[in-house]
């Protein structure tokens, strides 16, 4: 792959990867594909996640998204199911055959995650945390990384160098909103950074519209300008019944506007020669 011109000293970034991670044995991230992760904010219930995973799958998702350890704002907001929404991201996993994104919170629970995490990704509220992504490099499992929500471009990459740095050449950048004078919204929503990343590494780059936006919506139309500004795939909350969410329903797609969204990237890809 040819190297990138990056604005990082010591980059391991354009060197080490390949442009393509593998998930695991059908399902790859970059090239001319796009790759979509659905499912809900937080695992709740096996009945909530099953219904969800099967909705996802049968509209066209490649992972299912679910978080079992919430790094929640508030200490009295909903935490997750922790170990138990492991278990049912494991279930789900095996009824659905689709791979697993969840998050990681700490150095602490790596191994116990990364026993159902196909990918593990590490939230905007833990791009800083070094001590946690130094562990994630030695490990063998490919890292989702999104931007912190104060962060700048650089300081992106930088934090993805460190995971680098230790060997684990599979991390995925993702833009999920940043926070900017205007409140109107739950975040601002930086395209420039997918093409600024891409253009500076050989990462893929994935978009989150769910907390981009904050609004249900809002999604689709930034969910296919990701895709227009070259984003190698998309990270969106779905959920079988979002007026019942325990996290973060306003800015959940229900299984029909899923659906719906999946008929229109498919089109959207078709122009751009790309494939979802
Ligand atoms: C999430 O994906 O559910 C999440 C907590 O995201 P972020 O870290 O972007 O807030
Ligand atoms: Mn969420």
């Amino acid at each position: 792959m040819e190297k990138k011109a990056n604005l990082l000293e010591d980059s391991n970034l354009c060197v080490k990867n390949k442009g393509e991670i593998k998930i695991n044995e059908k399902v790859r991230i970059g090239g001319d594909q796009i790759l979509v992760m659905a499912g809900p904010c937080a695992v709740e219930s096996e009945e909530q996640l099953m219904a969800t995973a099967e909705g996802v799958k049968s509209s066209g998702a490649h992972l299912l998204r679910g978080g079992a350890f919430k790094p929640r704002t508030s200490p009295y907001s909903f935490q997750g199911l922790k170990k138990e929404g492991l278990k049912l991201l494991q279930k789900a996993k095996d009824i659905t055959g689709l791979p697993v994104i969840t998050e990681i919170l700490s150095e602490n629970e790596i191994e116990l995650v990364a026993e159902t995490a196909d990918i593990l990704q590490v939230g905007t509220r833990n791009m800083h945390n070094f001590a946690l992504l130094r562990e994630l490099g030695r490990i063998n499992k490919p890292i989702l990384l999104k931007r912190g929500f104060a962060a700048t471009i650089k300081e992106w990459l930088s934090s993805a160098e460190y995971i680098l740095q230790e060997g684990n050449t599979d991390v995925i950048l993702c833009e999920r909103g940043i926070r900017t004078h205007d409140n109107y919204l739950r975040n601002t929503l930086d395209l420039n950074a997918v093409v600024a990343a891409k253009s500076m590494s050989n990462l893929p780059v994935v978009v989150d519209p769910s907390h981009g936006t904050g609004d249900s919506k809002y999604v689709p139309a930034m969910a296919k300008a990701a895709v227009a500004s070259g984003a190698d795939g998309l990270l969106i909350e779905v959920h079988n019944s979002p007026n019942m969410a325990l996290c973060d329903g306003s800015q959940s797609l229900d299984i029909e506007q899923f659906e719906g969204l999946i008929c229109d990237l498919k089109a959207l890809s078709r122009v751009l020669d790309r494939k979802i």
